[in-house]
């Protein structure tokens, strides 16, 4: 069977990569944005501290897919971060912020161990004047761009065929576009939006503190803000607005995502700014991704919203299932 992924993201390529290792000859089309949420993404697989009320399915999902995720990192030979997440509050709203989080996370059967703030210096001495905070070991970190070099080229190594444009004659076509799949079929037209983010890449100049060890998520007067750590420095994000396809950095998106990490992490004035990039997620009305047979011969991969590195495993593992379940191909 012939499959045609709309898609180069971490989604498609995850999807075309367990398509084409369970024997579909697999063609990836992608248009090359330097929007795309896989590529400026900061990288946490987060399912605990992205955990909110209402967002039930989202945390099931995810801590499904954080399972998967040893092996499948390791069958790309992708590292993950050896050690996980701090939640950190600054001021006195932020704490209350931070012990609604526990509470819920608590009442779901999810624990997190509570710090103060001298708990958190000792474990980074980098940190900030913070308050109090959380620690979730379980919820890791891995280097975005390096996993999609190891998805590109384990996509290569297994027979998927890359192109600018569709083939003719898949059996399948698997719109994983990220948030342009809403122009892709008229079904996720008013289901898939984009939600832009702002994120910037600092990296420690000579001198400079080193960067943190775990990625540090804070609440700075309620605003969210986090650090995840890379070779040299770290990702520093991000801005969350509904604002179309506006692919600009604003100086106001920098500006905040700068001083409310300073508060944070005050070392971060020596550091360098080495890049400043604005993606687009695609949000869907319940914030939980859209995996499903449009129509015959058109299957949906899309609407991962803020989570989509986490979920690409059990994504990619659920496309696959929905191709052998057959029946629904042109
Ligand atoms: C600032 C920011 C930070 C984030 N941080 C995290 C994080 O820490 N952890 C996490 O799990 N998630 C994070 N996300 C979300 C995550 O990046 C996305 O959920 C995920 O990348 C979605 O992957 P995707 O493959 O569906 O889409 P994308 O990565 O957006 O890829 C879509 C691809 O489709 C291509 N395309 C567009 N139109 C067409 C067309 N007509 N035909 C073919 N191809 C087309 C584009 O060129 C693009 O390459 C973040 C997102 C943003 C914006």
């Amino acid at each position: 069977m012939r499959v045609t992924v709309l898609g180069g993201g971490v989604i498609g390529l995850s999807a075309a990569w367990y398509a084409a290792r369970a024997g579909y000859a697999v063609e990836v089309v992608d248009h090359g944005s330097p929007h795309g949420g896989s590529r400026v993404a900061g990288g946490m697989l987060a399912p605990i501290t992205e955990a909110w009320p209402g967002d039930e399915d989202v945390l099931a999902l995810g801590v499904e897919s954080l399972q998967l995720w040893p092996e499948y990192a390791r069958s790309l030979g992708v590292a993950l971060s050896p050690v996980g997440t701090l939640a950190v509050a600054v001021d006195r709203a932020d704490v209350e912020v931070l012990a609604q989080l526990c509470a819920y996370l608590e009442r779901m059967g999810r624990s997190a161990t509570r710090l103060t703030g001298r708990e958190l210096r000792a474990l980074e001495p980098g940190l900030g004047p913070v308050r109090s905070g959380l620690s979730v070991p379980g919820d890791v970190a891995v280097d975005n761009r390096a996993l999609l070099r190891a998805l590109r080229q384990a996509c290569a190594a297994d027979g998927v065929v890359f192109a600018d444009e569709p083939g003719e004659g898949a059996d399948v076509t698997v719109i994983a576009a990220g948030a342009w799949s809403r122009d892709l079929h008229p079904a996720l037209r008013d289901v898939i939006r984009p939600v832009k983010g702002e994120i910037l890449r600092l990296s420690a100049r000579p001198g400079a503190l080193p960067p943190p060890r775990h990625t540090i998520r804070a609440q700075v007067s309620g605003r969210p803000v986090y650090l995840v750590p890379r070779e040299g420095g770290f990702v520093l994000g991000a801005t969350q607005y509904e604002a179309g396809f506006d692919g600009d950095v604003t100086v106001g998106g920098v500006r905040d995502l700068l001083r409310d990490a300073e508060v944070v992490w005050p070392g971060i004035a020596e550091y360098a700014l080495t890049e400043a990039a604005a993606g687009f997620r695609a949000g869907s009305p319940d914030n939980a991704p859209v995996v499903r047979w449009l129509e015959p011969g058109v299957l949906a991969a899309t609407g991962h919203h803020r989570n989509g590195l986490l979920l690409a495993p059990v994504t990619a593992r659920r496309v696959l299932a929905l191709l052998r379940e057959g029946g629904n191909s042109r």
